[in-house]
Protein backbone atom coordinates (compact mmCIF):
# COMPACT_ATOMS: atom_id res chain seq x y z
CA UNK A 1 0.00 0.00 0.00
CA UNK A 2 1.50 3.33 -0.91
CA UNK A 3 2.36 5.26 1.91
CA UNK A 4 0.79 9.01 2.11
CA UNK A 5 2.48 12.09 3.40
CA UNK A 6 0.17 13.86 5.85
CA UNK A 7 2.93 16.58 7.05
CA UNK A 8 2.39 19.26 4.93
CA UNK A 9 4.92 21.89 7.32
CA UNK A 10 4.84 25.30 6.36
CA UNK A 11 2.70 24.48 2.68
CA UNK A 12 -0.23 23.43 4.81
CA UNK A 13 -3.38 25.20 3.92
CA UNK A 14 -3.29 26.65 7.24
CA UNK A 15 -0.35 27.58 7.54
CA UNK A 16 -0.76 29.17 3.94
CA UNK A 17 -3.79 31.22 5.06
CA UNK A 18 -2.22 32.55 8.25
CA UNK A 19 0.91 33.48 6.73
CA UNK A 20 -0.68 35.61 3.66
CA UNK A 21 -3.41 37.02 6.20
CA UNK A 22 -0.12 37.94 8.25
CA UNK A 23 1.51 39.37 5.31
CA UNK A 24 -1.65 41.26 4.06
CA UNK A 25 -1.73 42.70 7.52
CA UNK A 26 1.48 43.54 8.01
CA UNK A 27 3.06 44.80 4.47
CA UNK A 28 0.28 47.86 3.74
CA UNK A 29 0.47 48.97 7.91
CA UNK A 30 3.80 49.03 7.30
CA UNK A 31 3.83 50.76 4.36
CA UNK A 32 1.16 53.31 5.98
CA UNK A 33 3.14 53.87 8.95
CA UNK A 34 6.45 54.32 7.21
CA UNK A 35 4.29 56.89 4.99
CA UNK A 36 3.23 58.42 7.63
CA UNK A 37 6.07 58.89 10.19
CA UNK A 38 8.11 60.65 7.46
CA UNK A 39 5.68 63.35 6.65
CA UNK A 40 5.47 63.58 10.33
CA UNK A 41 9.51 63.83 10.18
CA UNK A 42 9.06 66.46 6.95
CA UNK A 43 6.62 68.35 9.00
CA UNK A 44 8.46 68.78 12.27
CA UNK A 45 11.40 69.02 10.21
CA UNK A 46 10.21 72.29 8.62
CA UNK A 47 8.48 73.60 11.52
CA UNK A 48 12.32 73.07 13.59
CA UNK A 49 14.11 74.67 11.11
CA UNK A 50 11.96 78.16 11.17
CA UNK A 51 12.16 77.64 14.69
CA UNK A 52 15.62 77.92 15.21
CA UNK A 53 16.37 80.26 12.22
CA UNK A 54 13.51 82.72 13.89
CA UNK A 55 15.76 82.64 17.12
CA UNK A 56 18.79 82.91 15.27
CA UNK A 57 17.63 86.46 13.32
CA UNK A 58 16.65 87.62 16.58
CA UNK A 59 20.11 87.15 18.08
CA UNK A 60 21.95 88.49 15.53
CA UNK A 61 19.72 91.85 15.66
CA UNK A 62 19.96 91.86 19.48
CA UNK A 63 23.94 90.99 19.30
CA UNK A 64 24.18 93.74 16.94
CA UNK A 65 22.10 96.45 19.14
CA UNK A 66 24.04 95.51 22.29
CA UNK A 67 27.57 95.96 20.55
CA UNK A 68 25.73 99.47 19.01
CA UNK A 69 24.47 100.34 22.52
CA UNK A 70 27.94 99.64 24.14
CA UNK A 71 29.67 101.87 21.42
CA UNK A 72 26.64 104.72 22.43
CA UNK A 73 28.30 104.06 26.00
CA UNK A 74 31.63 105.01 25.12
CA UNK A 75 30.76 107.82 23.02
CA UNK A 76 28.75 109.32 25.75
CA UNK A 77 31.78 108.94 28.47
CA UNK A 78 34.08 110.10 25.76
CA UNK A 79 32.10 113.39 25.61
CA UNK A 80 32.89 114.00 29.27
CA UNK A 81 35.17 116.87 29.31
CA UNK A 82 36.98 114.60 32.54
CA UNK A 83 38.37 112.92 29.95
CA UNK A 84 39.20 115.47 27.23
CA UNK A 85 41.02 117.89 29.28
CA UNK A 86 42.88 116.01 31.13
CA UNK A 87 43.64 113.73 28.29
CA UNK A 88 44.98 116.85 26.32
CA UNK A 89 46.61 118.14 29.22
CA UNK A 90 48.17 114.51 29.89
CA UNK A 91 49.36 114.81 26.37
CA UNK A 92 50.77 118.23 26.70
CA UNK A 93 52.94 117.05 29.72
CA UNK A 94 56.56 116.06 28.81
CA UNK A 95 57.31 112.34 28.34
CA UNK A 96 59.93 113.24 30.87
CA UNK A 97 57.55 114.15 33.52
CA UNK A 98 55.56 111.19 32.74
CA UNK A 99 57.87 108.38 33.74
CA UNK A 100 58.00 109.73 36.81
CA UNK A 101 56.16 106.93 38.67
CA UNK A 102 56.75 108.29 42.00
CA UNK A 103 54.22 111.10 41.33
CA UNK A 104 51.83 110.40 38.64
CA UNK A 105 50.38 113.31 36.33
CA UNK A 106 47.37 114.82 38.07
CA UNK A 107 45.73 114.00 34.49
CA UNK A 108 45.69 110.67 34.45
CA UNK A 109 44.24 110.31 37.81
CA UNK A 110 41.13 112.57 37.18
CA UNK A 111 40.89 109.90 34.29
CA UNK A 112 41.27 106.87 36.27
CA UNK A 113 38.59 108.18 39.13
CA UNK A 114 36.26 109.02 36.16
CA UNK A 115 37.05 105.25 34.71
CA UNK A 116 36.51 103.78 37.87
CA UNK A 117 33.38 105.22 39.49
CA UNK A 118 32.13 104.71 35.70
CA UNK A 119 33.04 101.07 35.68
CA UNK A 120 31.78 100.72 38.80
CA UNK A 121 28.50 101.36 37.91
CA UNK A 122 27.89 99.16 34.44
CA UNK A 123 28.37 94.91 35.30
CA UNK A 124 29.23 94.50 31.67
CA UNK A 125 32.73 96.63 31.58
CA UNK A 126 35.41 94.88 33.27
CA UNK A 127 37.70 97.12 32.72
CA UNK A 128 38.02 101.05 31.05
CA UNK A 129 40.59 102.31 29.29
CA UNK A 130 42.24 105.42 27.87
CA UNK A 131 45.02 104.46 25.69
CA UNK A 132 47.51 106.62 23.00
CA UNK A 133 47.37 106.01 19.44
CA UNK A 134 49.98 103.05 20.35
CA UNK A 135 47.56 101.30 22.20
CA UNK A 136 49.55 102.14 25.51
CA UNK A 137 47.75 102.91 28.64
CA UNK A 138 47.08 106.93 30.04
CA UNK A 139 44.55 105.32 32.17
CA UNK A 140 42.93 102.82 33.39
CA UNK A 141 39.17 102.17 35.88
CA UNK A 142 41.59 100.16 38.45
CA UNK A 143 45.90 100.32 38.77
CA UNK A 144 47.45 98.76 36.31
CA UNK A 145 51.21 98.63 35.18
CA UNK A 146 51.26 102.02 32.49
CA UNK A 147 54.15 100.78 31.04
CA UNK A 148 51.85 97.49 29.54
CA UNK A 149 50.75 98.11 26.03
CA UNK A 150 47.01 96.81 24.75
CA UNK A 151 46.69 95.05 22.22
CA UNK A 152 44.38 96.35 20.08
CA UNK A 153 43.39 94.71 16.69
CA UNK A 154 45.24 95.07 13.40
CA UNK A 155 42.47 96.90 11.43
CA UNK A 156 41.33 98.87 13.80
CA UNK A 157 41.89 101.71 11.31
CA UNK A 158 39.50 100.31 8.72
CA UNK A 159 36.80 99.36 11.71
CA UNK A 160 36.94 102.82 12.45
CA UNK A 161 36.19 104.44 8.83
CA UNK A 162 33.38 102.40 8.83
CA UNK A 163 31.75 102.23 12.21
CA UNK A 164 33.58 104.84 14.04
CA UNK A 165 34.49 102.38 16.92
CA UNK A 166 36.56 98.95 17.06
CA UNK A 167 36.50 95.48 18.20
CA UNK A 168 38.83 92.95 19.23
CA UNK A 169 38.88 89.01 19.30
CA UNK A 170 36.87 87.44 22.44
CA UNK A 171 39.60 86.33 24.85
CA UNK A 172 39.32 84.75 28.77
CA UNK A 173 41.08 86.13 31.77
CA UNK A 174 42.41 84.24 34.78
CA UNK A 175 40.48 86.66 36.64
CA UNK A 176 36.55 86.84 34.79
CA UNK A 177 34.59 83.66 34.16
CA UNK A 178 33.23 85.50 31.37
CA UNK A 179 34.32 85.81 27.77
CA UNK A 180 35.67 89.12 26.99
CA UNK A 181 36.30 91.48 24.29
CA UNK A 182 38.02 94.85 23.67
CA UNK A 183 35.88 97.33 22.31
CA UNK A 184 36.77 101.26 21.51
CA UNK A 185 35.74 104.51 19.79
CA UNK A 186 38.97 107.12 18.83
CA UNK A 187 39.42 110.33 21.31
CA UNK A 188 39.46 113.59 19.32
CA UNK A 189 40.57 116.85 20.51
CA UNK A 190 38.72 119.88 19.90
CA UNK A 191 40.56 120.34 16.63
CA UNK A 192 39.63 117.17 15.63
CA UNK A 193 43.14 115.66 15.82
CA UNK A 194 43.08 111.84 17.42
CA UNK A 195 44.07 111.56 20.68
CA UNK A 196 43.51 108.22 21.82
CA UNK A 197 41.05 105.66 22.26
CA UNK A 198 38.19 105.22 24.91
CA UNK A 199 38.53 101.34 25.17
CA UNK A 200 36.48 98.62 27.48
CA UNK A 201 37.13 95.70 28.09
CA UNK A 202 33.57 94.06 28.08
CA UNK A 203 31.93 91.04 30.10
CA UNK A 204 30.26 89.14 27.05
CA UNK A 205 28.29 87.28 29.75
CA UNK A 206 26.02 90.07 29.35
CA UNK A 207 25.22 88.81 25.79
CA UNK A 208 23.39 85.75 27.48
CA UNK A 209 19.96 87.13 28.63
CA UNK A 210 19.61 87.89 24.83
CA UNK A 211 20.44 84.91 23.94
CA UNK A 212 18.01 83.18 26.58
CA UNK A 213 15.10 85.98 25.79
CA UNK A 214 15.45 84.78 21.75
CA UNK A 215 15.05 81.36 22.70
CA UNK A 216 11.72 81.75 24.87
CA UNK A 217 9.07 80.51 22.64
CA UNK A 218 5.84 81.95 22.46
CA UNK A 219 6.33 82.56 26.04
CA UNK A 220 7.73 79.22 26.96
CA UNK A 221 11.04 78.13 27.63
CA UNK A 222 11.99 76.34 24.56
CA UNK A 223 14.54 73.22 24.97
CA UNK A 224 17.26 74.91 22.73
CA UNK A 225 20.63 75.88 23.14
CA UNK A 226 22.38 78.68 21.65
CA UNK A 227 26.14 79.23 21.61
CA UNK A 228 28.34 82.01 20.35
CA UNK A 229 31.31 80.29 18.42
CA UNK A 230 34.67 81.82 16.71
CA UNK A 231 34.38 80.50 12.76
CA UNK A 232 37.78 79.72 12.41
CA UNK A 233 37.86 76.68 14.53
CA UNK A 234 34.33 75.86 15.87
CA UNK A 235 34.91 76.37 19.84
CA UNK A 236 32.62 78.36 21.26
CA UNK A 237 33.21 81.00 23.88
CA UNK A 238 29.22 81.35 25.33
CA UNK A 239 26.61 79.18 25.35
CA UNK A 240 23.38 78.90 27.37
CA UNK A 241 23.97 75.39 27.39
CA UNK A 242 24.18 74.11 31.48
CA UNK A 243 26.94 71.89 31.02
CA UNK A 244 30.48 73.27 32.23
CA UNK A 245 32.41 70.23 30.42
CA UNK A 246 35.54 72.09 28.62
CA UNK A 247 35.48 71.62 25.23
CA UNK A 248 38.99 72.38 23.84
CA UNK A 249 39.21 72.86 19.78
CA UNK A 250 40.93 69.85 19.64
CA UNK A 251 37.83 67.93 20.48
CA UNK A 252 35.56 69.68 17.95
CA UNK A 253 34.57 67.06 15.40
CA UNK A 254 35.07 68.44 11.96
CA UNK A 255 31.51 67.78 11.59
CA UNK A 256 30.38 71.13 14.00
CA UNK A 257 33.60 73.30 12.03
CA UNK A 258 31.66 72.28 8.33
CA UNK A 259 28.37 73.01 9.55
CA UNK A 260 29.30 77.23 8.63
CA UNK A 261 29.99 76.04 5.35
CA UNK A 262 26.95 76.15 4.32
CA UNK A 263 23.82 78.35 4.30
CA UNK A 264 21.82 77.62 7.33
CA UNK A 265 19.87 74.91 7.35
CA UNK A 266 18.27 71.69 10.23
CA UNK A 267 21.08 69.50 10.25
CA UNK A 268 21.66 66.41 12.29
CA UNK A 269 25.09 65.64 14.31
CA UNK A 270 26.71 65.26 17.77
CA UNK A 271 27.07 68.56 20.15
CA UNK A 272 29.87 69.39 21.62
CA UNK A 273 29.15 66.71 24.70
CA UNK A 274 28.28 64.04 22.05
CA UNK A 275 24.64 65.06 22.48
CA UNK A 276 22.58 64.01 19.23
CA UNK A 277 21.23 67.24 18.48
CA UNK A 278 19.36 69.02 15.50
CA UNK A 279 20.65 72.33 14.94
CA UNK A 280 21.51 74.64 12.78
CA UNK A 281 24.66 77.02 12.22
CA UNK A 282 25.29 80.64 10.77
CA UNK A 283 27.56 83.08 10.60
CA UNK A 284 27.08 86.39 12.45
CA UNK A 285 27.22 89.57 10.83
CA UNK A 286 29.57 90.46 14.11
CA UNK A 287 33.20 89.55 12.37
CA UNK A 288 34.59 85.90 13.14
CA UNK A 289 31.42 84.93 14.91
CA UNK A 290 28.96 81.74 14.55
CA UNK A 291 26.02 81.16 16.09
CA UNK A 292 24.81 77.32 16.73
CA UNK A 293 21.71 76.94 17.87
CA UNK A 294 20.41 72.89 19.07
CA UNK A 295 17.66 71.16 20.37
CA UNK A 296 18.05 67.43 21.48
CA UNK A 297 17.27 65.16 18.87
CA UNK A 298 15.03 63.06 21.13
CA UNK A 299 13.03 66.17 22.31
CA UNK A 300 12.19 66.98 18.46
CA UNK A 301 11.58 63.52 17.55
CA UNK A 302 10.01 62.32 20.90
CA UNK A 303 6.24 62.60 18.97
CA UNK A 304 7.54 60.25 15.97
CA UNK A 305 9.05 58.52 18.02
CA UNK A 306 5.92 58.02 20.34
CA UNK A 307 3.67 58.01 16.99
CA UNK A 308 6.18 55.10 15.48
CA UNK A 309 6.00 53.02 18.80
CA UNK A 310 2.55 53.74 18.62
CA UNK A 311 2.02 52.48 15.25
CA UNK A 312 4.01 49.47 16.06
CA UNK A 313 2.28 48.28 18.75
CA UNK A 314 -1.17 48.99 16.32
CA UNK A 315 0.14 47.22 13.49
CA UNK A 316 1.66 44.27 15.99
CA UNK A 317 -1.89 43.93 17.53
CA UNK A 318 -3.71 44.22 14.38
CA UNK A 319 -1.67 41.23 13.18
CA UNK A 320 -1.72 38.56 16.03
CA UNK A 321 -5.88 39.54 15.62
CA UNK A 322 -5.80 38.76 12.01
CA UNK A 323 -3.60 35.50 12.36
CA UNK A 324 -6.08 34.49 15.51
CA UNK A 325 -8.94 35.06 13.08
CA UNK A 326 -7.39 33.67 10.04
CA UNK A 327 -6.58 30.47 12.41
CA UNK A 328 -10.10 30.39 13.34
CA UNK A 329 -10.75 30.90 9.58
CA UNK A 330 -8.40 27.94 8.73
CA UNK A 331 -9.72 25.70 11.49
CA UNK A 332 -13.17 25.40 9.55
CA UNK A 333 -11.60 24.91 6.56
CA UNK A 334 -8.90 22.69 7.68
CA UNK A 335 -11.23 20.64 10.49
CA UNK A 336 -13.30 19.06 7.64
CA UNK A 337 -10.33 18.39 5.57
CA UNK A 338 -8.58 16.72 7.48
CA UNK A 339 -11.71 14.43 8.52
CA UNK A 340 -11.90 14.28 4.73
CA UNK A 341 -7.84 13.25 4.67
CA UNK A 342 -8.14 10.58 7.44
CA UNK A 343 -11.01 9.23 6.03
CA UNK A 344 -9.75 8.96 2.83
CA UNK A 345 -6.52 7.41 4.41
CA UNK A 346 -8.88 4.58 6.22
CA UNK A 347 -10.64 3.55 3.31
CA UNK A 348 -7.24 3.75 1.31
CA UNK A 349 -6.48 0.91 4.20
CA UNK A 350 -9.62 -1.04 3.80
CA UNK A 351 -11.53 0.11 6.40
CA UNK A 352 -15.14 1.00 4.62
CA UNK A 353 -16.73 1.58 8.12
CA UNK A 354 -16.06 5.49 8.12
CA UNK A 355 -18.61 7.95 8.35
CA UNK A 356 -17.41 11.82 8.74
CA UNK A 357 -19.75 14.33 10.64
CA UNK A 358 -21.15 17.25 8.27
CA UNK A 359 -20.48 20.45 10.24
CA UNK A 360 -21.64 22.63 7.88
CA UNK A 361 -23.65 23.20 5.13
CA UNK A 362 -20.97 24.49 2.65
CA UNK A 363 -18.63 23.52 -0.18
CA UNK A 364 -16.80 20.96 2.24
CA UNK A 365 -20.29 20.10 3.89
CA UNK A 366 -20.95 19.02 0.44
CA UNK A 367 -17.44 17.29 -0.35
CA UNK A 368 -18.46 15.43 3.30
CA UNK A 369 -21.69 14.48 2.39
CA UNK A 370 -20.86 12.74 -1.12
CA UNK A 371 -17.57 11.43 0.47
CA UNK A 372 -19.75 9.80 3.12
CA UNK A 373 -22.30 8.32 0.13
CA UNK A 374 -19.23 7.35 -1.95
CA UNK A 375 -18.06 5.34 0.93
CA UNK A 376 -21.49 3.81 1.65
CA UNK A 377 -22.02 2.09 -1.52
CA UNK A 378 -18.40 1.44 -2.04
CA UNK A 379 -19.29 -0.76 1.24
CA UNK A 380 -22.50 -2.00 -0.05
CA UNK A 381 -20.85 -3.28 -3.54
CA UNK A 382 -17.83 -4.62 -1.64
CA UNK A 383 -20.70 -6.37 0.75
CA UNK A 384 -22.16 -7.76 -2.67
CA UNK A 385 -18.84 -8.67 -4.28
CA UNK A 386 -18.28 -10.75 -1.04
CA UNK A 387 -21.71 -12.50 -1.17
CA UNK A 388 -20.80 -13.05 -4.94
CA UNK A 389 -17.73 -14.31 -4.04
CA UNK A 390 -19.05 -16.95 -1.02
CA UNK A 391 -22.49 -17.83 -1.49
CA UNK A 392 -23.72 -20.14 -4.38
CA UNK A 393 -26.14 -18.48 -6.94
CA UNK A 394 -28.62 -21.22 -7.05
CA UNK A 395 -29.06 -22.27 -3.73
CA UNK A 396 -28.01 -19.33 -1.85
CA UNK A 397 -26.19 -21.60 0.78
CA UNK A 398 -22.55 -21.12 1.25
CA UNK A 399 -20.46 -22.01 -1.76
CA UNK A 400 -17.61 -25.03 -1.39
CA UNK A 401 -14.98 -22.59 -0.74
CA UNK A 402 -17.10 -20.57 1.89
CA UNK A 403 -17.87 -23.75 3.60
CA UNK A 404 -14.47 -25.06 3.27
CA UNK A 405 -13.09 -22.48 4.45
CA UNK A 406 -15.33 -21.80 7.54
CA UNK A 407 -14.63 -25.40 8.24
CA UNK A 408 -10.85 -25.08 8.42
CA UNK A 409 -12.04 -22.23 11.10
CA UNK A 410 -13.86 -24.67 13.21
CA UNK A 411 -10.73 -27.39 12.99
CA UNK A 412 -8.39 -24.38 14.21
CA UNK A 413 -10.58 -23.78 16.83
CA UNK A 414 -10.91 -27.03 17.74
CA UNK A 415 -7.27 -27.65 17.97
CA UNK A 416 -6.99 -24.16 20.29
CA UNK A 417 -10.01 -24.40 22.64
CA UNK A 418 -10.70 -28.51 21.55
CA UNK A 419 -14.43 -27.23 20.62
CA UNK A 420 -16.04 -29.95 19.52
CA UNK A 421 -17.98 -30.13 16.16
CA UNK A 422 -19.43 -32.26 13.39
CA UNK A 423 -20.25 -32.52 9.95
CA UNK A 424 -23.10 -34.08 7.99
CA UNK A 425 -22.21 -35.18 4.18
CA UNK A 426 -25.87 -35.25 2.09
CA UNK A 427 -26.64 -36.22 -1.12
CA UNK A 428 -29.66 -36.77 -3.42
CA UNK A 429 -31.07 -40.26 -3.59
CA UNK A 430 -31.09 -40.84 -7.57
CA UNK A 431 -31.63 -37.34 -8.54
CA UNK A 432 -30.37 -37.82 -11.90
CA UNK A 433 -33.88 -39.73 -12.37
CA UNK A 434 -35.27 -35.93 -11.49
CA UNK A 435 -32.94 -34.81 -13.84
CA UNK A 436 -34.33 -37.24 -16.76
CA UNK A 437 -37.55 -37.28 -15.60
CA UNK A 438 -38.99 -33.70 -14.84
CA UNK A 439 -35.88 -31.61 -16.44
CA UNK A 440 -33.02 -29.85 -15.16
CA UNK A 441 -34.89 -26.92 -14.09
CA UNK A 442 -36.90 -29.20 -12.00
CA UNK A 443 -33.47 -30.42 -10.33
CA UNK A 444 -32.92 -26.75 -9.79
CA UNK A 445 -35.95 -25.80 -8.09
CA UNK A 446 -35.55 -28.85 -5.85
CA UNK A 447 -32.11 -27.76 -4.87
CA UNK A 448 -33.25 -24.36 -4.12
CA UNK A 449 -36.26 -25.69 -2.08
CA UNK A 450 -33.93 -28.51 -0.37
CA UNK A 451 -31.46 -25.67 0.90
CA UNK A 452 -34.07 -24.02 2.17
CA UNK A 453 -35.11 -26.84 4.46
CA UNK A 454 -31.62 -26.96 5.67
CA UNK A 455 -31.81 -23.00 6.71
CA UNK A 456 -35.11 -23.95 8.29
CA UNK A 457 -34.15 -27.02 10.18
CA UNK A 458 -30.30 -25.78 11.25
CA UNK A 459 -29.33 -23.35 14.33
CA UNK A 460 -27.42 -20.36 13.43
CA UNK A 461 -24.53 -21.11 14.86
CA UNK A 462 -24.33 -24.14 12.20
CA UNK A 463 -23.64 -23.92 8.48
CA UNK A 464 -24.90 -25.80 5.06
CA UNK A 465 -23.06 -25.14 1.75
CA UNK A 466 -23.19 -26.77 -1.16
CA UNK A 467 -20.14 -29.11 -1.64
CA UNK A 468 -21.08 -30.42 -5.14
CA UNK A 469 -23.66 -30.68 -8.20
CA UNK A 470 -26.43 -31.91 -5.64
CA UNK A 471 -24.15 -32.90 -2.66
CA UNK A 472 -24.20 -30.61 0.62
CA UNK A 473 -21.78 -30.39 3.55
CA UNK A 474 -22.98 -29.15 7.13
CA UNK A 475 -20.93 -27.85 9.98
CA UNK A 476 -23.01 -28.36 13.20
CA UNK A 477 -21.03 -26.00 15.80
CA UNK A 478 -20.26 -27.49 19.50
CA UNK A 479 -21.80 -31.17 18.76
CA UNK A 480 -21.09 -34.84 19.36
CA UNK A 481 -21.33 -37.72 16.64
CA UNK A 482 -24.35 -38.18 18.57
CA UNK A 483 -26.22 -35.39 18.40
CA UNK A 484 -25.07 -34.99 15.16
CA UNK A 485 -27.08 -37.85 14.42
CA UNK A 486 -30.51 -36.73 15.90
CA UNK A 487 -30.26 -33.47 13.81
CA UNK A 488 -29.07 -35.84 10.48
CA UNK A 489 -32.11 -38.04 11.01
CA UNK A 490 -34.30 -34.81 11.54
CA UNK A 491 -33.09 -33.49 8.82
CA UNK A 492 -33.37 -36.35 6.44
CA UNK A 493 -37.10 -37.25 7.62
CA UNK A 494 -38.16 -33.27 7.12
CA UNK A 495 -36.58 -34.20 3.30
CA UNK A 496 -38.88 -37.62 3.11
CA UNK A 497 -42.06 -35.99 4.29
CA UNK A 498 -41.54 -32.54 2.17
CA UNK A 499 -43.07 -32.42 -1.07
CA UNK A 500 -41.41 -30.68 -3.20
CA UNK A 501 -43.08 -28.65 -6.02
CA UNK A 502 -42.44 -28.06 -9.63
CA UNK A 503 -44.40 -26.12 -12.31
CA UNK A 504 -47.32 -27.22 -9.71
CA UNK A 505 -46.07 -31.19 -9.91
CA UNK A 506 -45.54 -32.77 -6.70
CA UNK A 507 -42.09 -34.33 -6.34
CA UNK A 508 -41.09 -36.20 -3.10
CA UNK A 509 -37.02 -37.13 -2.82
CA UNK A 510 -35.20 -38.62 -0.14
CA UNK A 511 -31.18 -37.56 1.14
CA UNK A 512 -28.89 -39.96 2.61
CA UNK A 513 -26.62 -38.59 5.00
CA UNK A 514 -22.97 -39.36 6.44
CA UNK A 515 -21.81 -37.93 9.63
CA UNK A 516 -18.40 -37.57 11.03
CA UNK A 517 -17.43 -36.09 14.36
CA UNK A 518 -14.21 -33.90 14.64
CA UNK A 519 -11.51 -36.55 16.17
CA UNK A 520 -7.97 -36.25 18.46
CA UNK A 521 -6.28 -37.25 16.42
CA UNK A 522 -7.22 -35.42 13.34
CA UNK A 523 -4.57 -34.09 11.05
CA UNK A 524 -6.15 -31.31 9.19
CA UNK A 525 -10.48 -30.84 8.02
CA UNK A 526 -10.12 -33.47 4.77
CA UNK A 527 -9.53 -36.47 7.09
CA UNK A 528 -12.80 -35.45 8.60
CA UNK A 529 -14.26 -34.54 4.89
CA UNK A 530 -13.27 -37.93 3.90
CA UNK A 531 -14.76 -39.49 7.05
CA UNK A 532 -18.12 -38.44 6.28
CA UNK A 533 -18.06 -39.11 2.52
CA UNK A 534 -17.60 -43.05 3.64
CA UNK A 535 -20.26 -42.26 5.87
CA UNK A 536 -21.97 -40.88 2.82
CA UNK A 537 -20.92 -43.99 1.10
CA UNK A 538 -22.34 -46.51 3.32
CA UNK A 539 -25.65 -45.04 3.23
CA UNK A 540 -26.13 -45.11 -0.30
CA UNK A 541 -24.64 -48.96 -0.18
CA UNK A 542 -26.95 -49.66 2.70
CA UNK A 543 -30.10 -48.67 0.83
CA UNK A 544 -30.04 -45.35 0.67
CA UNK A 545 -32.46 -42.64 2.63
CA UNK A 546 -30.54 -43.14 5.49
CA UNK A 547 -28.13 -41.20 7.98
CA UNK A 548 -24.30 -43.03 8.91
CA UNK A 549 -22.30 -41.80 11.56
CA UNK A 550 -18.75 -43.18 11.57
CA UNK A 551 -17.81 -42.38 15.26
CA UNK A 552 -14.02 -43.99 14.69
CA UNK A 553 -11.03 -43.39 12.42
CA UNK A 554 -12.03 -45.88 8.91
CA UNK A 555 -9.37 -48.34 8.33
CA UNK A 556 -8.63 -47.76 4.76
CA UNK A 557 -10.75 -50.62 2.23
CA UNK A 558 -8.59 -53.25 1.53
CA UNK A 559 -8.42 -53.57 -2.41
P1 LIG B 1 -27.23 -41.53 -6.21
O1 LIG B 1 -28.42 -41.91 -5.44
O2 LIG B 1 -26.28 -42.67 -6.35
O3 LIG B 1 -26.61 -40.31 -5.68
O4 LIG B 1 -27.72 -41.25 -7.66
P2 LIG B 1 -27.72 -39.89 -8.34
O5 LIG B 1 -28.48 -39.99 -9.56
O6 LIG B 1 -28.21 -38.85 -7.42
O7 LIG B 1 -26.21 -39.62 -8.58
P3 LIG B 1 -25.39 -39.21 -9.89
O8 LIG B 1 -24.06 -38.88 -9.44
O9 LIG B 1 -25.46 -40.38 -10.82
O10 LIG B 1 -26.14 -38.02 -10.49
C1 LIG B 1 -26.05 -36.75 -10.00
C2 LIG B 1 -26.80 -35.86 -10.84
O11 LIG B 1 -27.02 -34.58 -10.30
C3 LIG B 1 -26.12 -35.64 -12.17
C4 LIG B 1 -26.37 -34.22 -12.50
O12 LIG B 1 -27.03 -34.05 -13.67
C5 LIG B 1 -27.21 -33.72 -11.37
N1 LIG B 1 -26.86 -32.40 -11.06
C6 LIG B 1 -25.71 -31.95 -10.52
N2 LIG B 1 -25.74 -30.60 -10.34
C7 LIG B 1 -26.98 -30.21 -10.80
C8 LIG B 1 -27.61 -28.93 -10.86
O13 LIG B 1 -27.10 -27.93 -10.49
N3 LIG B 1 -28.89 -28.91 -11.33
C9 LIG B 1 -29.51 -30.00 -11.75
N4 LIG B 1 -30.73 -29.89 -12.18
N5 LIG B 1 -28.93 -31.18 -11.69
C10 LIG B 1 -27.66 -31.31 -11.23
MG1 LIG C 1 -23.91 -37.23 -5.90
MG1 LIG D 1 -27.17 -38.36 -5.62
Amino acid sequence: MEKFETNYGLLSIRNRILIFSVLVTLIPSFGMGWLLNSMIHTTITEKIEQKLLYSGNIIEREISLWFKQRNYDLHILSNSFIISENLAGYLNTDNKKKQEASSPPIYTKKIATYLDSVQKQFDDYSRLFVLDNEGQIVAASEPMDMEQAIQLPTDRTEQIAATNSFKGDVYFTGKDSSPLILIGIPLFSEKRDNLGFLAAEVRLEGILPLLQAALFNNGKEAPLCAALVHLKDGSHFLSTGHSTDPVTPQNISTTIRQLFDSPPHLQSFSDYHGTHVVGLAMALNTSGWGLLITEKYVDVFAKVTRSRNRNILIICSFALLMGVVAYLFAKQIITPLTALTNGSLLVANGNLNVCLPIHKNDELGLATRMFNEMVAELKQNHAKLEQLATTDSLTQLANRKEIMRKLCQHFEHYQRYATEFSILMIDIDHFKKINDTYGHLAGDAVLRQLAMIFQETLRNVDMAGRYGGEEFLVILAETSGEKAQHTGERIRQAVERHTFIYDNNPLKITISIGIARILEEEKNENSLVSRADQALYRAKGNGRNQVVYIASPVTPLAS
